[in-house]
């Protein structure tokens, strides 16, 4: 038989956060090695439980959920995003203008199916969720990477925004709060972001998956909140505020300059009439996710775990001799830094390997984030404190090493 090939359309599609490390780490689980993860912000792992009412309603209408429902989704869960819509001061928001995903993930990709043609090109941040670099290159566009600043707290780098616009440029991501940095963007800066867009006619795909996951009493605004002559796609969901990611259960609302976009919005109709329906039990939990109790807030507010371990995290990962890291301000992450004149890394993709062989403890090299030196890599901060601490007492003895080389 002829070889078979993937397609020519994964050529430059890239997700590293499931990449070979990942790979090397399942292979050394089934020859038995225990490996402490900090590679995936997937909360029920690490015994943050969904919430009780989530898992419960989802239990009581299961028997509801065999059917496909509308493709945007069920009217109730839709209704409940459109309130939620409201609380974020998110103006004109219909039913019509909310369609609920397998998650965000899919409606990331449909987004951008929806949108682009060969040569057009989207600004996606570096650092970035590599998922919007995948889904722009899966969808035939070119992503061009702004740079975030780690100086100024990964805050986006307007001059860099405005420098790499060009007129093929269709649309700009904005993830806030972010993974991998845990910034959280002042409202300053999303009216200069939402500036640029409306001088240069771009959408505005704003992922806030992690807009309750805030600490230090920091509050999110919904860029989509500060304009309605800009086109908004904005992306939110039950996997991270709700330690639900199993459940699959995500939403994207469009909002703003509609009318402009009535084709794109037909095109994102088409889509997801295409997959039918994202799965029906995950769709009920969200009407009682947004409209229960709000655990989440215990989790991050003062004594909470998550808190807690950020603090520890971050504590201990800067007492590493030439190891910086900005304090997330929200999210669950860390990106750290490790000072290239310490620690001259010319491969990070092998750095994490060798950091897996020797300590056993998985992380993903900051390259996997599109970003643009090999100098950094992320963290999440979910085991619990003493696994957080042994971990990072684990990466501290391997950069000793590195250090003595
Ligand atoms: N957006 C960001 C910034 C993420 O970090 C993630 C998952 O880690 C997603 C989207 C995917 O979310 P979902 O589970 O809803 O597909």
């Amino acid at each position: 038989m002829r070889p078979i090939q993937k397609s020519k359309k994964l050529a430059d599609v890239c997700y590293d956060i499931r990449g070979p490390v990942l790979e090397k780490a399942k292979q050394m689980e089934d020859e038995g090695h225990k490996i402490i993860k900090l590679n995936i912000g997937n909360l029920a792992v690490f015994g943050f439980d969904a919430p009780d009412e989530i898992v419960q309603d989802m239990i009581r209408n299961m028997p509801n959920a065999a059917g496909y429902t509308d493709s945007k989704g069920m009217f109730a869960p839709r209704k409940s995003i459109m309130h939620y819509t409201q609380e974020k001061k998110i103006s004109g928001v219909t039913i019509e203008d909310i369609y609920i995903g397998n998650g965000a993930s899919e409606l990331i990709v449909m987004g951008m199916n929806a949108l682009l043609n060969t040569g057009d090109e989207v600004l996606v941040p570096a650092p970035d969720y590599p998922l919007w670099t995948a889904a722009v290159s899966l969808s035939g566009g070119t992503p061009v990477h702004y740079v975030c600043d780690e100086e100024s707290g990964w805050l986006p780098d307007i001059d860099d925004i405005k420098k790499k616009i060009t007129p093929n440029t269709k649309a700009i991501v904005v993830i806030n709060p972010n993974n991998p940095t845990g910034a959280l963007y002042p409202d300053e800066l999303l009216q200069q972001i939402v500036e640029v867009a409306r001088q240069n006619q771009l959408i505005v795909f704003a992922d806030e998956i992690y807009d309750k996951t805030l600490y230090d009493g920091e509050t999110h605004t919904s860029i989509a909140s500060l304009a309605d002559d800009v086109l908004f796609i904005t992306l939110n969901g039950l996997s991270k505020n709700y330690r639900s990611c199993g459940y699959r259960a995500g939403w994207m609302v469009v909002s703003g300059d509609k009318k402009a976009a009535r084709d794109y919005i037909e095109g994102l109709t088409m889509l997801a009439s295409m997959r039918l329906c994202a799965n029906a039990p995950g769709q009920y939990a969200i009407q009682t996710a947004l409209g229960g109790y709000q655990s989440i807030n215990d989790l991050v507010g003062p004594g909470g775990r998550l808190l807690k371990q950020r603090d520890l995290a971050h504590k201990l990962l800067t007492d590493i001799p030439g190891v910086s890291c900005v304090k997330p301000k929200s999210a669950l992450y860390m990106f750290p830094r490790l000072d290239p004149k310490i620690y001259p890394i010319k491969d990070d993709q092998q750095f994490a390997s060798e950091l897996l062989a020797e300590e056993k403890v998985l992380i993903v090299q900051g390259t996997g984030f599109n970003w643009i030196a090999p100098d950094h890599f992320r963290v999440v901060f979910l085991p619990n404190s003493d696994d957080l601490t042994e971990a990072i007492g684990r990466i501290a003895r391997f950069l000793e090493g590195y250090r003595k080389r």
